[in-house]
Order: structure tokens, then sequence, then C-alpha cells
């Protein structure tokens, strides 16, 4: 006997989830197939509580900066087992929310691994006992997500992962952090900022290459001065153990690296898109293991969809939820034309400052139009009068055409990560930079300069 569903999503993840429940409010009858815990890689080893470490790297940087007001405090001892304790949970108490969400809308939970049988069939190997399970629906939307990536090199799996980084329970005293892009930057200045002596080693000359050079120029050379030890063009060879059990590492660099607690991975990841069955509904992967498709979420498949990570698309929650509501407004409630526009997707980086970005850079700007008009402001953010060091906090605004329409937008500095969504929304509406000069400044913040940029 098979359940039938309208709706079969295998991954609870950010894009399921935000699928299934847009889904059951048109009385879609629906069904979730989950491995692991219910909220997917974002609240359990991903934004969540990577923003908890980020606020907790934040508040000792701000601990450091007391004294220059006036505080007689220094910074004291920092408790990380009782810290990741409550952080932890707090994401426990998120993966209930989830269930109950689920339950309200009258989702049906299927807690095991999902796997084509074809293109409206599911088998679930059913996680407590074993079992296994077969569904069948008339939609079926793929959002199983990705894992993080570990080189193929001796010792690899002394290192961890993103994933191994939650589970740490006591704050490393020297760490390395392999990889150069969002996750190896938020790391490596999580860890710095709470007190671990931490070197990066990127195998090219700088990490957040596919940012704007303003961007990551002012980040380098901000974590060179927070004490991070960059290694750029080193290529790892081995990782041993050592006899007191830390980690002994040898790589391009001219000496090796030795009495090392932690070494993290963080060299991107990759998509869950090889034990679903794909072949089952004469579906494949890419080169590099994503499941494309076409611009309404769409796979080569009729009936079967995907979002989110496996999509090869911005890799980024609101765009797997957005891309998922999206497609469920289009299945099940008549919106035959909706889609996500994947232009203009702001994104920060949760670094130490903190990046915010929306649109193209300037090298970018320059390759489609030719000729871009280039406004950028590097100052002192005012929080930082008081001290002797005096971070940068930079800004750049690119516009196009004889309208000057913003085309893109590069901030670095405090404050940047909550200033870029408002920014966002009016580069979606098509501002031009004359409708930055005709908004009234709100002072003294850092974003007024970027509506008061010459
Ligand atoms: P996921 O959230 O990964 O969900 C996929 C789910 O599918 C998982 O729960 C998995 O267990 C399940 N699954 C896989 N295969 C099967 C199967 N066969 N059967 C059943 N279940 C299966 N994004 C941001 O926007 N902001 C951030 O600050 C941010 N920080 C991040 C920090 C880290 C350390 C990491 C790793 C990621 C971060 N991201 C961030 C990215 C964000 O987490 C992902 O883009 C997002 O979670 C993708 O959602 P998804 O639905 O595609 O997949
Ligand atoms: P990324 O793709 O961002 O970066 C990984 C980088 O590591 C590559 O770009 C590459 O940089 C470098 N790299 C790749 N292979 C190797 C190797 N063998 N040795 C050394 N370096 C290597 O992946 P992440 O894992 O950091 O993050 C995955 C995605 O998750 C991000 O792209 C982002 O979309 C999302 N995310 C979002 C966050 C946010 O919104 N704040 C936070 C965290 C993740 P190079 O080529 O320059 O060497």
């Amino acid at each position: 006997m098979k359940d039938m569903y309208d709706l079969v999503v295998i991954g609870a993840g950010s894009g399921g989830i935000a699928t299934a429940r847009r889904a059951a409010v048109y009385g879609a009858r629906v069904a979730v197939i989950e491995s692991g815990r219910l909220g997917g890689t974002c609240v359990n080893v991903g934004c969540v509580p990577k923003k908890v470490m980020w606020n907790a790297a934040s508040l000792a940087h701000g601990m450091e900066m007391a004294g220059d007001y006036g505080f007689k405090i220094t910074r004291q001892g920092f408790d990380w087992p009782a810290m990741k304790k409550k952080r932890d949970e707090y994401i426990v108490r998120l993966n209930d929310i989830y269930k109950r969400n689920l339950n309200l809308d009258d989702i049906v939970l299927i807690q095991g691994h999902g796997r084509f049988i074809d293109a409206h069939k599911i088998e679930i190997e059913i996680e407590t006992n074993g079992k296994k399970q077969v569904i069948e629906a008339k939609h079926i939307l793929i959002a199983t997500g990705g894992r993080p990536m570990v080189p193929d090199i001796p010792g690899a799996d002394l290192g961890i992962t993103s994933d191994g980084f939650f589970e740490i329970e006591n704050l490393p005293e020297r760490v390395v952090v392999v990889g150069a892009g969002y996750i190896a930057v938020e790391l490596a200045g999580v860890l710095n900022s709470l007190g671990s002596e931490v070197t990066m080693i990127l195998r090219r000359e700088t990490f957040l290459r596919s940012f704007d050079a303003s961007l990551r120029e002012t980040l380098m050379e901000e974590v060179m001065n927070a004490g991070v030890n960059i290694l750029s063009c080193t290529h790892m060879n081995s990782i041993e153990k050592q006899e007191d059990g830390r980690l002994h590492i040898t790589s391009t660099h001219s000496e090796d690296i030795r009495n090392i607690d932690s070494l993290v991975w963080a060299i991107g990841r990759n998509p869950n898109t090889d034990d679903i069955g794909l072949d089952k509904v004469g579906l494949s992967a890419n080169k590099d293991g994503f499941l494309e498709t076409d611009e309404y979420q769409n796979t080569a498949a009729e009936r079967v969809y995907a979002v989110g990570d496996i999509t090869g698309r911005a890799a980024l929650t609101p765009v797997a939820i957005a891309a998922g509501r999206h497609l469920a407004e289009r299945l099940f409630n008549g919106q035959s034309e909706a889609k996500l526009d994947y232009a203009n997707i702001p994104s920060v980086v949760f670094s130490h400052p903190p990046i915010a970005t929306v649109g193209m850079t300037e090298g970018e700007a320059r390759d489609q139009y030719g000729s871009v008009k280039v406004y950028q402001s590097r100052f002192t953010n005012m929080l930082h009068s008081l001290s002797e060091h005096k971070p940068k906090s930079s800004m750049k605004l690119i516009t196009a055409g004889a309208k000057e329409k913003v085309v893109g937008i590069h901030v670095i500095g405090e404050g940047a990560d909550e200033m870029i969504q408002g920014f966002a929304v009016a580069m979606k509406m098509g501002a031009c930079k004359s409708d930055l000069d005709d908004t009234v400044a709100v002072h003294p913040t850092a974003s007024e300069e970027l509506v008061l940029l010459k």
C-alpha cells in the first residue's frame, strides 16, 4: 500500500521546508523526507550557530574597546563550553519549532534517507528501524543541499570541516584554516577574535577572490592587523598526528607547521546528488555534481524540481527559500510565471569587520558596460574615534549608463551587515545615483556615507 501526495520534498533544509509549507498553505498534501536534523545546514551547522559564534566574537571586540570608552573592564576569560551548551540548546529549540510548524501545516515528516524509484515514487530507508517505505507523489522536489569537501591528501581526515567546528568543546589554542571562501574567512575570524592563534592557508594570493577588490583588500589588511597569520600561494601536502596528539602539517610553505590543535577544511561544498537515485528518473548531475534546472526550478525530468545548494546557484539560505516559495506558488497557486529573479542577490560575509555586497564587482561592471563611474569612500567608523586602533571602513558604489544606474554596492565595516538590505531594495527598484543624492542622510551613521558619495 503506497501513500499518495501532491508534493514530496527530499530534504528538510531551508529550501525544502519553505516549499513544503507554502504548498501546504494552498491545500496540497505534502510529505517531507529528512535523513538528518530538521532545518538542514543553515539551522544546524551553518548560518545560525555561525551567527551565534560571530556575536560572541563581536562581544569580545566590544570588551576590548570598552576601556577606550572609560569602562574599567578588561577582556575576561571566555567559557566556550557554557556558550556551546546554550548555543546547542537554542538549536534544539529551533528543531522543535520546525517540527511543530510542519505538524501545524499538516505536513507529513518521514525521517530517513530518500531515493527515487521512478519519477513518481520515492523509497525511504527509515532511520529508526532500517525498514523501507515507498511513497508516491504528483510532484517531487529535490532539496538535498550539500556537505563540506575534504581534499584527497595524506592525513586529511585528521582535520575537521565546518560541521566539526560546531562540535568543538573548547577553544583550540592553535588552529589552521585551509580555504579562501566565506566559511574560511568567517571561522578564522571567529577563532581569532575569541583567542585562538590562527593561520589561514590560501592556495592563491588572496581570499574572497570573487568579491570586489576593495572588500578583499581591506579585509586582508584588517585580518592581518588582528593577528591572523596568512600563508598565501601555499598548497597542503600532508597532515600527521604528533605524539602529543597535536597536528604536524607539511605544505609548499618553506617551514612545516607544528603543534596544531585543530585543522579546519573550508575549501567548498559538494552537492548531495550522488545517492538519491537520479538515474532512476533519467537525470544526471553536471561535472561538479550539481543538478541543473531551468529558471522555474524544473529539472529535465517531468514534475521533478530542484532548489537550493544542489542547483549550483548562489548557495544562500534566502535564495533556497525564495526559489522554493516561488515554485510552490507556481505549482499550487496558479501563478504560472512565478520564479525567482537571481539577479542582484545581496550577501554578507560575517567577518570582522563584516562585508556586505550586492550587484556587480567593478571588474564585472567594466566587462559588461565598458565604461562605469565608481564612487568610493574609505573612513574610520566613529565607533573607533576614541581607540588607538582604527580599522578602516570602505564603501564603493558602481554606476553605469547616462542615468548612472547603480549596478554594484560594496561595503566593509561595522554595520555593513545590517545596512545592505535596504540598499538592495533600492537597487532592485532600479535606483540611480541621483536617487541616493536626493535621499537625506541619517547622521551620524556609517550608512549615510552611501548617500553622500561624491
Ligand atoms: P540544506 O539546508 O543543506 O538542507 C538539505 C537537507 O537535505 C539536509 O537536512 C540533509 O540532511 C537532507 N538530505 C540530504 N540528502 C537526503 C536524502 N537523500 N534523503 C533525505 N534527506 C536528505 N547562508 C546564508 O544565507 N547566510 C549565512 O550566514 C550562511 N552561513 C553559512 C555557514 C556555514 C558554515 C555553512 C556551511 C553554510 C552557510 N550558509 C549561509 C549557506 C546555507 O546554509 C545554505 O545555502 C542553505 O542551508 C541551503 O539550503 P538547502 O535547502 O539547499 O540545503
Ligand atoms: P566557497 O566556494 O565560498 O569557497 C571555497 C574556496 O576555497 C574556493 O573558492 C577556493 O578559493 C578555495 N579552495 C577550493 N579548493 C581548495 C583546495 N583544495 N585547497 C585550498 N583552497 C581551496 O566555499 P565555502 O565552503 O566557504 O562556502 C560554501 C558556500 O556556502 C559559499 O559559497 C556561500 O554561498 C555559502 N556560505 C554563505 C555564508 C554567508 O552568507 N555569510 C557563510 C558561509 C557559507 P580559491 O580558488 O581562491 O583558492
